[in-house]
């Protein structure tokens, strides 16, 4: 049957076809061990469980407002006054079928053909992808890993012209785990002061994430005067162990979240009216649940850390956030596996994963090519046995 060229031009998310492919070899009983998906890999807690079984049994079957229910709304604007300190109203804020949703209708409801949007390298895989799909041009801006990652503002000014359109912030990053300090964002936000065009898309699914007693800083709490020219982006599947329920959201200028709104309305109408009820629980509860992942994602960072520091050929930074890490490991390019040369990071993973039977994502989709990605939301035996392979496979390479 006939694709149309708009979509046979999308390539599929490089993320999720790898967690596939490792989910694929589990089931067919293959010892594989995944450091792919980003997915934590506790079951949502319970007291938002809880909640989703009360509101089911309330009868909260039925469609919702579009935006999302005035309960959600509700807690959204509690929770991000306390987290970000500024108050957003009904009209601010909609709710969508996660975040990667959300981003997917802010690029739509934001690019013209041939607008750019500016994305510090590395940076996750739909984030290009979904502004080509939106007409727009991604400009990706590279970052250092001796700079924990975090492009220079020389960097950004030398790739502004006068199409660009908005920055992407993502803040703790997937795939590096950096984050930007308060001078860092203080000094975006100067350099944003010169340019009073460029829109801000921060999304700040990680933000829960952070470790050894850090905290990461919204640029709007720093900034509050760019709100205009802001859309905040955040969800439940990471700090709230919710992937499965498809629920993120957006605040922004009202007119901005209206235009996203109708755009939302022709598509997939309202979020799931259960996973709404969940929702309001988990950020009431906030830190109460998420405490304790946060300290288990700590442990594994360390341990992950810790052990891949220790194989050679690899260049690894400690992730002050989110759940993954980011080797570089350029120094084992060119090697030989046998016959076979490990040309490049695709090479790379696909070797990891016939010799190792570890699953990694490579850099390249990620703008960081040499790189590849492990998420250690995994049991600390995976980690630990993951690691020891990956180290055995690689100390054959000649
Ligand atoms: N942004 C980033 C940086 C992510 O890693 C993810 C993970 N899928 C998302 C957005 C989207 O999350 P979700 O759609 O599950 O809310
Ligand atoms: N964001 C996660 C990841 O980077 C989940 C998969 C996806 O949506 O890309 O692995």
């Amino acid at each position: 049957m006939k694709i149309s060229r708009f979509v046979a031009a999308i390539p599929g998310s490089a993320t999720l076809a790898i967690s596939a492919k490792a989910s694929k070899m589990k089931a067919d009983g293959i010892d594989v061990i995944s450091f792919s998906a980003g997915e934590p890999d506790f079951i949502t807690p319970e007291p938002i469980l809880e909640a989703a079984r009360v509101a089911m049994a309330k009868g909260a079957t039925k469609y919702t407002p579009v935006g999302g229910s005035a309960g959600l709304k509700a807690a959204v604007r509690r929770y991000i006054s306390r987290r970000v300190g500024v108050e957003y109203g009904d009209k601010e804020i909609i709710a969508s079928c996660g975040a990667k949703h959300s981003l997917y209708n802010i690029f739509f409801t934001l690019l013209d053909p041939g607008d750019e949007v500016l994305i510090p390298a590395p940076f996750w895989v739909s984030y290009p992808t979904q502004v080509e799909m939106a007409g727009g041009v991604p400009v990706t801006v590279p970052g250092l890993a001796s700079d924990e990652f975090v492009p220079s503002i020389d960097a950004l000014e030398a790739a502004v012209t006068d199409r660009t359109t908005a920055i992407i912030l993502n803040n703790p990053s997937n795939p590096t785990g950096a984050f930007w300090s308060a001078d860092q964002l203080r000094a975006i936000a100067a350099w944003l002061d010169r340019h009073p065009g460029i829109t801000v898309v921060s999304d700040s699914i990680y933000d829960e994430l952070v470790y050894d007693g850090r905290e990461a800083t919204e640029l709007l709490a720093i900034a509050p005067h760019l709100r205009d020219r802001y859309v905040l982006v955040n969800g439940f599947s990471k700090a709230f162990a919710m992937t499965g329920w498809r629920l993120g959201y957006a605040c922004g200028p009202a007119p901005f979240v209206a235009a996203m709104e109708n755009l939302q309305s022709q598509s997939t109408s309202n979020p799931n009216s259960v996973a709404q009820a969940a929702g309001i629980a988990a950020l009431d509860l906030g830190d109460a649940v998420i405490a304790p992942m946060r300290a288990s994602f700590q442990r594994r960072r360390d341990l992950i850390y810790g052990l891949l520091s220790d194989i050679p050929g690899l260049e690894v930074v400690k992730p002050q956030g989110a759940f993954y890490i980011f080797p570089d490991a350029t120094p084992l390019l060119g090697k030989r596996a046998g016959d076979r040369v490990i040309a490049d990071d695709m090479v790379l993973a696909e070797y990891l994963l016939e010799d190792a039977r570890v699953a990694v994502v490579p850099g390249t989709p990620f703008g960081a090519p040499g790189f590849f990605r492990l998420s250690y939301a995994c049991s600390d035996a995976e980690i630990t046995e993951g690691c020891a392979r990956i180290a055995a496979s690689l100390a054959k390479l000649a």
